[in-house]
């Protein structure tokens, strides 16, 4: 027909009914998942569709409210809120143990808890003690989580899957936030090192690296709204609608499943090929 001449109506792909784009099923009945950051942005987004597959999910973040919110909102039986900060050792293993004492495995860890300084850090004005901050969360915090999510996995014979948040400036670096393209390097290099431990034990470790997804963090970081924050990347990717979280939850949940069984210590670009990874 004359429309496959030409380039593609893009609005055809928004103008599929609902069912037709996404659709609940049960592929994760049964699973237990901890989502670290999951009250706001991605880990919300990640909450909402891994319920929606059918895992229960424990929220776990410092944002009590939104946490407390988000389960009045999806339904307590099926998730809970937990309050931990990533940078606490202490704090992540006993979230591992409360999850383990009342659900009695853990099969999926999103580990995606992270922040970015707001103040610019280039190399030249590079400010150390805002990198070591940034660092205890988006690292130390991350390392944390793995090690604590795959004791529970290994030491109860769970083949799980465990996905980190790393970043396209992961792959691609970026002047002015050195620091956060330095963290998100870290987070590529203890999924490869974690995911060749582990797969040993039928543990797969991979991580999303999304693009530029107009978050609370990101409105933070920048002073825009969301409508501003997507305006300003629109064109980012080649694909040229907007990134949202749904497009970084759907990669989680394909991670998370038995449809990416044999998929393990890998990067999964969800950028629209702005990375070009
Ligand atoms: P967000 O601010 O909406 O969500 C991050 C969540 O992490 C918040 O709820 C926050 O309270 C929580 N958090 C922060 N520090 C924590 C700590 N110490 N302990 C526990 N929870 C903590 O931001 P987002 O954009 O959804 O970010 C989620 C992840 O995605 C982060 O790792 C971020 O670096 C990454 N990421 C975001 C983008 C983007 O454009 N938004 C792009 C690439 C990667």
């Amino acid at each position: 027909s004359a429309q496959l001449h030409g380039p593609f109506p893009y609005s055809v792909f928004h103008s599929l009914p609902t069912e037709m784009t996404s659709h609940a099923s049960n592929k994760l009945d049964g699973k237990v998942a901890i989502i670290t950051g999951g009250a706001s942005g991605i880990g919300e987004e990640a909450v909402r569709q891994l319920t929606n597959h059918g895992a229960y999910v424990v929220i776990a973040d410092i944002q009590d409210k939104k946490g407390h919110d988000l389960v009045l909102s999806i339904g307590s039986h099926r998730c809970t809120y937990i309050h931990c900060d990533v940078t606490d050792e202490h704090q992540v293993k006993s979230l591992v143990e409360s999850t383990l004492q009342s659900n009695g495995h853990l099969d999926i860890l999103f580990s995606n808890a992270g922040t970015m300084n707001n103040i610019k850090q280039d190399i030249l004005e590079f400010d150390i003690p805002a990198f070591e901050s940034l660092f205890a969360v988006n690292v130390r915090g991350m390392a944390a989580c793995v090690k604590h999510g795959a004791r529970a996995m290994v030491a109860g014979g769970i083949k799980g899957s465990i996905i980190c948040t790393a970043s396209a400036l992961a792959s691609t670096g970026n002047e002015n936030w050195v620091d956060y393209a330095m963290s998100k390097h870290a987070v590529l290099g203890l999924v490869r090192s974690a995911s060749k431990q582990l797969g040993a034990y039928g543990i797969r470790v991979n991580c999303v690296s999304p693009g530029v997804v107009a978050t609370p963090l990101l409105g933070r970081v920048l002073s825009v709204s969301e409508e501003e924050g997507e305006k300003m990347f629109e064109s980012s990717s080649s694909l040229r609608g907007v990134l949202k979280a749904k497009h970084v939850a759907d990669a989680v949940v394909f991670l998370a499943s038995e449809e990416a069984e044999f998929i393990n210590g890998h990067n999964l670009a969800v950028d629209g090929g702005w990375a070009g990874i």
